[in-house]
């Protein structure tokens, strides 16, 4: 039992292990796999369950004041009520909070409800309008960019706009969904002419994802001090890269074939108001310059962080033979390999007018911490493809082969607060 937890009468939710203990209650999309008739149903999960909040209303009285929020749960409308004022949700949380905790007085009504997660099959939480991927990963833009120019690995630009392009959103899939190889453009080497093939090069990159919340009127720039608002909640993103393909198709306007083919995410979004207890302080080292006014206050200063752990387990297809379990290879943080904080990303977007909407998602970029294992791609961490890693049973990989299952887990931990997990991004490539 986790003693700092407040406790649920759901007691997977009280092991301190757990990655959604009472204090977390992220959002998720859900349908029961045993039930033919069974619907999507929106949901918080808790402990090893989820609690469905579609249909909620039909077993217990919610109260006057969260009737609209509620309703968006059985509307299935999840983008409505990521939109509704931070004060709704936040009198939202305490209610669900109140129905899972220890002393609910709901308990033997919600008890026969609740479903167990290995009994559902997740789907993505929201719609999601637009993507936009960021490469706020210092230490990842250094490492990549010391390949491609080692005499200035980070462009003139890095340190004053939070770079980034406008990914795809068709293609983004929840946790669980395999995903096949791709088969694009590459050439051998300068001078050779290209060809068409399945990628030999196919690697992850290890990002978390931002949810938008509140929307933005075209037109209307977002100041840095009220980006939080319109902040909803993250999640864990894999932004899958062939990079046979797109070291010949980038140049000169960027990513396109080599990273649409599909990006993962985790399939519950941890709110803001849950991730509130993991904030920390947002410095820019002295030898950087101080970020232009738009995109500086003290609030980001003082709170723009927030600490979350992030690990990268690779399972190969002979480990499932083996009934071996995956190897962690990596570990970093967030707020150590971050430039921008997430207010910053936010404001940046919007800064030129550009409208967010509810349910647009944002990558961070690939976050590669400072030391050596600490780094968020296989092209960072074989040196693009020369020095492959050596796994148990033998094993060696400069990239990706089928059959083999990325696995991305971040969670948030501090002294004095209960531990909060996002659950896992988990794919594997089919031929
Ligand atoms: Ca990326």
């Amino acid at each position: 039992m986790n003693q700092q937890t407040i406790g649920s009468w759901v007691s997977s939710a009280n092991m301190e292990s757990c990655d959604f203990p009472i204090e977390n209650l992220p959002y998720g999309c859900f349908h029961a796999v045993q039930d033919p008739l069974a619907s999507k149903k929106i949901g918080v999960a808790i402990g090893s369950h989820i609690l469905p909040l579609t249909d909620l209303s039909k077993l217990i009285e919610i109260p006057l004041h969260l009737k609209n929020s509620f309703q968006h749960f059985d509307d299935l409308k999840m983008n409505e009520f990521m939109a509704i004022s931070n004060h709704e949700q936040v009198l939202c949380r305490e209610f669900i909070k109140d129905l899972l905790s220890i002393n609910s007085k709901n308990q033997a009504i919600l008890e026969p409800i609740i479903i167990h997660q290995s009994e559902v099959k997740m789907h993505l939480p929201c719609e999601i309008p637009d993507f936009t991927d960021f490469y706020a990963g210092i230490y990842h833009a250094t490492n990549v960019g010391s390949m491609l120019r080692p005499e200035q690995p980070l462009a003139p630009n890095y340190q004053w706009i939070p770079v980034g392009y406008h990914g795809r959103s068709s293609s983004i899939i929840p946790s669980g969904v395999n995903i096949k190889r791709p088969i694009g453009q590459t050439r051998a080497s300068e001078g050779k002419p290209p060809y068409f093939q399945p990628t030999r090069r196919l690697d992850y990159e290890l990002e978390l994802g931002v949810f938008i919340g509140k929307s933005n009127e075209q037109g209307v720039p977002i100041l840095v001090d009220e980006a939080e608002e319109h902040f909803f909640g993250m999640c864990i993103l894999n932004d899958w890269s062939a990079r046979d393909i797109q070291a010949w198709e980038a140049v000169p306007l960027g990513p396109f074939l080599a990273k649409n083919f599909a990006t993962s995410i985790s399939p519950w979004i941890v709110t803001r108001h849950a991730l509130e207890p993991f904030r920390k302080a947002w410095l820019r080292a002295d030898n950087f310059p101080q970020p232009l006014s738009y995109l500086n206050s003290k609030n980001n200063e003082l709170f723009g962080g927030i600490e979350i752990h992030l690990e990268i387990y690779l399972q190969t297809a002979l480990m499932k033979e083996k009934q071996l379990p995956a190897e962690r290879i990596v570990t970093s943080e967030f707020s150590k390999a971050a430039y921008w904080s997430i207010a910053q990303l936010i404001t940046h977007h919007a800064s030129n007018g550009c409208n967010l909407n509810a349910g647009d998602l944002m990558g961070t970029g690939t976050l590669s911490g400072p030391m050596e294992q600490e780094v968020g791609s296989l092209l960072e961490l074989t040196r693009g493809g020369k020095e492959p890693i050596e796994l148990g049973q033998g094993e060696k990989r400069s990239f990706l082969e089928n059959g083999d299952t990325v696995i991305f887990k971040a969670y948030c931990k501090k002294d004095g607060q209960v531990r909060i997990g996002f659950g896992e991004c988990r794919t594997t490539i089919v031929g």
